[in-house]
């Protein structure tokens, strides 16, 4: 193999070597240097988080084991990636690059875009390899599904034991204890009780979820309390790459069709199943419309709630806005990193129906607080809940009704806000009104123990859905909602010609491109 090129495998959200399709194809094709770039540019980013690279760095680990059983090293370098690559070349000798696709925020799409034309201008063949059901350069979704399953049902990628290359000791690959103890500095803090990162970790929460924790799933995952175990908690594997889509797609069908006859389990791994579908489904509309980390998705939305109220923006990301199932999912996400859907929904929803914010400082907030940060669904969810895509129904989450249903008895409220434990049941959810006399009985004092509400949510919130649907009934905006229905839902039918392909076609229509 004297004169094959050096095989890189670069490592982005893709953190394991099971079922890693770019690392079966190098390890087959000669030494191989398996690669993770940390990007000071990445981590200067308004989206990134302390905790988001402490699950990284546990998630290394894990890495640097799995690739020794594989005969590798991991080497991890600071630097910009062409740089890092040009570096490479000239210490190995001439390269080819492997990784998996990324649907990723603007910047991880412009720094892609300059290692396509590094590539290109020092004849470096890159192979991508899908490891979403995502499909790139799609103009509309006819055919998604069947993709989607193509990938899913392909048999799992094995790499086989590989050396690497003469002279990768020479790189400037920073030794474990130094990336381990990384910090972002202000603002970032960690996560004391996050889920811990590595395919170990990944991987015993999958089998938990297996072996007895799900069986409630598909009952529990609306309480705020309950879905904590309930939930499958495979967000931040899926996110980082611990855990392939695949494996875990492979594995719930093999549970579902073991489980057959038995009622509980098939609900749950079935209602499980579809969220794996939305996984895909939601991280395609980021793919096809690269600029709905900015802008709204349905044009005639854009700007349409300017003011960005200061004081409202502060009490929401602090969790004082005296509204206790608000604060108090604000407070489990600083401290745990998670909450479930329901929550995050209503979040978003209180933030810009009931507080008139513009949805982007609360999307980037939430995205530095998500230890399972995944721009794609990240910003079509924000969006969805914010009311901008123009073709869903507008769904305003009421933070009072929410309580009466998911937390009746307030046991979320006060296990993340203990001041609230001593009031009666009845005015957990709503101190303000809490009586004089029981005001004076137990020594209460909202606005002094507990913020007053700092805004009338409701009456904000029955105005901005007023404005919202109001903006959605023009002619314009219903020929523009017909377009986006078409690029961006999976039905299978067509009704209009499809819209202009999206920006991210031009890049990645090389024809080394790989879907498995
Ligand atoms: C405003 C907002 C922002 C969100 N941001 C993210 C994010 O950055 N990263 C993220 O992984 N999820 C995000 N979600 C989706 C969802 O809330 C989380 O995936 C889920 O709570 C994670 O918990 P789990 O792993 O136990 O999920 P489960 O309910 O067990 O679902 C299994 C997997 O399916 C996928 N999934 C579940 N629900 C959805 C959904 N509604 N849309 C798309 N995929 C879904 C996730 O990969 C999840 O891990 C967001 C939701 C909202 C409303």
């Amino acid at each position: 193999m004297a004169n094959t090129p050096v095989q890189v495998v670069w490592f982005k959200r893709d953190l394991r070597t099971h079922d890693h399709s770019p690392l079966a194809k190098a390890c087959a094709a000669g030494a191989v240097l398996p690669l993770y770039v940390i990007e000071p540019g990445l981590w200067g980013e308004p989206d990134s988080a302390q905790r988001h690279w402490d699950f990284i760095a546990e998630s290394l680990g894990d890495l640097c084991d799995d690739l020794a059983g594989l005969g590798l090293p991991l080497c991890v370098v600071e630097g910009e990636v062409t740089e890092v690559l040009a570096h490479v070349a000239t210490t190995v000798g001439p390269i080819e690059l492997h990784s998996h696709q990324e649907t990723g925020n603007a910047w991880t799409f412009a720094r892609d875009r300059r290692v396509a034309d590094w590539c290109r201008e020092h004849r470096v063949a890159w192979h991508q390899a899908r490891q979403q059901g995502v499909v790139r350069g799609l103009d509309q979704r006819r055919g998604w599904v069947a993709q989607w399953e193509a990938l899913v049902e392909a048999p799992l990628a094995s790499p086989s034991p590989a050396s690497p290359p003469d002279g990768w000791k020479d790189l400037p690959s920073l030794p474990p204890a130094r990336w381990r103890q990384r910090t972002l500095g202000v603002g970032r803090e960690s996560c004391p009780g996050r889920q811990p990162g590595g395919r170990r970790a990944g991987l015993a929460t999958w089998r938990s979820f297996l072996a007895g924790r799900g069986e409630r799933f598909h009952r529990d995952i609306g309480s705020p309390e309950r879905a904590r175990n309930a939930g499958s908690r495979l967000s931040p594997h899926l996110a980082w790459g611990t855990l392939s889509l695949r494996e875990v797609v492979q594995d719930l069908r093999q549970a579902r069709s073991e489980r057959r006859g038995q009622d509980e389990w098939g609900r749950a791994l079935a209602a499980l199943e579809s969220r794996l579908h939305w996984h895909c489904h939601f991280i395609q509309k980021l793919e096809s419309q690269p600029d709905l980390e900015h802008r709204t998705l349905h044009p005639a939305l854009q700007g349409l709630r300017e003011d960005p109220h200061p004081e409202r923006l502060a009490a929401w990301c602090e969790g004082r806005t005296g509204v206790p199932l608000v604060d108090a999912g604000m407070a489990a996400l600083r401290e745990t990193g998670w909450l479930n859907f329901r929550m995050r929904a209503m979040l978003v929803s209180f933030a810009t129906f009931g507080l008139g914010l513009p949805w982007r400082e609360p999307a980037l907030h939430l995205a530095r607080l998500f230890v399972d940060y995944e721009p794609g669904i990240h910003y079509s969810q924000m969006q969805m809940q914010a009311g901008l895509t123009g073709t869903n129904a507008l769904r305003v989450y009421n933070p009072l009704k929410q309580a009466e249903e998911r937390d009746p008895q307030g046991r979320f409220v006060m296990r993340w806000l203990p001041a609230l434990a001593r009031l009666p049941e009845a005015w957990r959810q709503r101190p303000w009104a809490l009586p004089a006399a029981e005001r004076a009985e137990l020594g209460f004092v909202p606005g002094r123990d507990y913020p007053l509400p700092v805004h009338d949510f409701e009456a904000e919130a029955r105005r901005w859905k007023r404005t919202i649907h109001e903006a959605r009934q023009t002619p314009e905006a219903r020929r523009d909602s017909d377009v986006l229905l078409e690029r961006l839902s999976s039905r299978r039918g067509t009704r209009r010609p499809a819209p202009p392909p999206s920006p991210q076609l031009s890049l990645f229509s090389e024809p080394d491109q790989e879907t498995p």
